[in-house]
């Protein structure tokens, strides 16, 4: 072919294209006709199963599966189906590329343009308000929405994110993040429940950049609580944690001093340790990032007379807490406030958090420490559930 044909070539499947799809979604560059899932059939069980992926409406996106994490929430339901959800398709963290959008998509969540091309991650589905924006957030919490990879099974199927493709239909907020790494992107939701606690915690007026923190937990959620304060310019920090290696990760997202609790025989000592990590104060303010009762009960021990306190730990029922509420709350003027998910204005304030964190040298990409292949979901939620890394994830 010479130049000018191979030109006119072009031309013509162009126009051909243009007039075929007229009136239909754009979309990128070879869809293939059908989508693994992993589908939770059973209690522990994942079965990769392939459906085709259906054309979408004019209110619709197809994107393909990029990265998505795996959270306590789905450990929880894929050892117990709590929610009673089998058959489902778990993900919740997920992040991909749009390769379909409907005619009626311009902008996404936010008001930021969207199109093919664009990497976006999900929040909620708000279907009683399909209109509500990010804005209105603030009057709504996360009730009477729903998330993907939390949906029960439908004709679509493609409704979580451990899959290669996820419609993301009308009615459903979806933001373009295709600034940020896909490691950050992963990161996205867990990321957001802690700009969230943060905020509850800047309620109490307690939190200053120069308050004495402590961090008690250094599991995922812990360690990006101390990113975001780092990033924030608090410098104080104390991470309290039995594992060592966790300890580590602390001082790395921005601890200036650790406290490992099983060096520590009772509460009294284990206090005195974090008492020491401050020169000698109590901290002005806490965080309790675990689902472990007794450690709600012994964190009051480590704040100052006058001091706050933020739970965050308990996103499920994890048991009663005992503590005394005399000594613990009224005699010390404690100002407790508790923190459960985010709104999507969080989600807002979580993209410039990951911007920051990275600019200022947080290697969070480190707290994801394993990736698995969808076709390897059964062995990334068993590794979640050997607690054995940080984040994992499923990538396609
Ligand atoms: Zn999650």
């Amino acid at each position: 072919m010479t130049e000018q044909q191979k030109i006119e070539a072009i031309v013509k499947q162009v126009l051909a294209g243009m007039q075929g799809n007229a009136t239909v979604a754009a979309s990128g560059p070879s869809i293939p006709k059908t989508s693994r899932v992993a589908m939770l059939t059973a209690k522990e069980h994942f079965e990769i199963q392939e459906y085709p992926i259906p054309e979408i409406g004019d209110d619709d996106v197809l994107v393909k599966m990029e990265g998505c994490g795996v959270c306590g929430t789905d450990a929880h339901e894929f050892k117990r189906d709590p929610f009673g959800l089998i058959p489902v398709v778990l993900g919740h963290e997920g992040t991909g590329e749009i390769v379909k959008i409907g005619k009626n998509v311009k902008k996404d969540s936010a008001g930021k343009p969207l199109g093919v091309g664009d990497k976006v991650v999900t929040c909620m589905i708000f279907k009683d308000n399909p209109d509500i924006t990010m804005f209105d957030l603030n009057k709504q919490n996360v009730g009477g929405a729903d998330v993907y990879g939390l949906l029960p099974d439908d004709d679509t199927h493609l409704n979580g994110w451990y899959a290669d493709y996820i419609v993301v239909r009308k009615g459903s907020t979806i933001f373009n993040v295709s600034h940020l790494d896909l490691d950050s992107r992963i990161l996205i939701e867990p990321a957001a429940v802690l700009i969230h606690a943060v905020e509850r915690a800047k309620t109490t007026n307690i939190l200053r950049f120069n308050s004495r923190v402590v961090v008690q937990g250094c599991g995922p959620i812990g360690l990006l609580c101390i990113a975001v304060l780092r990033t924030m310019g608090i410098e104080n920090i104390t991470a309290v944690d039995g594992n060592e290696q966790r300890l580590d990760f602390a001082k790395q997202m921005g601890a200036t001093a650790t406290v490992n609790f099983t060096q520590h025989k009772g509460i009294e000592a284990l206090a005195g340790a974090v008492e020491a990590s401050f020169g000698g104060y109590l901290a002005d303010f806490a965080f309790q990032c675990t689902g472990s009762p007794v450690a709600h009960a012994n964190i009051y021990k480590f704040i100052r007379n006058g001091g706050g306190l933020c739970e965050l730990g308990f996103f499920i029922n994890g048991g009663d807490a005992t503590i005394n509420p005399h000594f613990d709350l009224c005699a010390k003027e404690i100002t407790l406030v508790g923190s459960w998910v985010y709104t999507l204005r969080d989600y807002a304030t979580t993209f410039d958090f990951l911007k920051r964190a990275k600019a200022i040298g947080l290697p969070l990409e480190k707290l994801i420490t394993h990736k698995f292949h969808l076709a390897d979901a059964n062995e990334a939620l068993q590794t979640n559930l050997r607690q054995d890394g940080l984040k994992i994830a499923i990538i396609p």
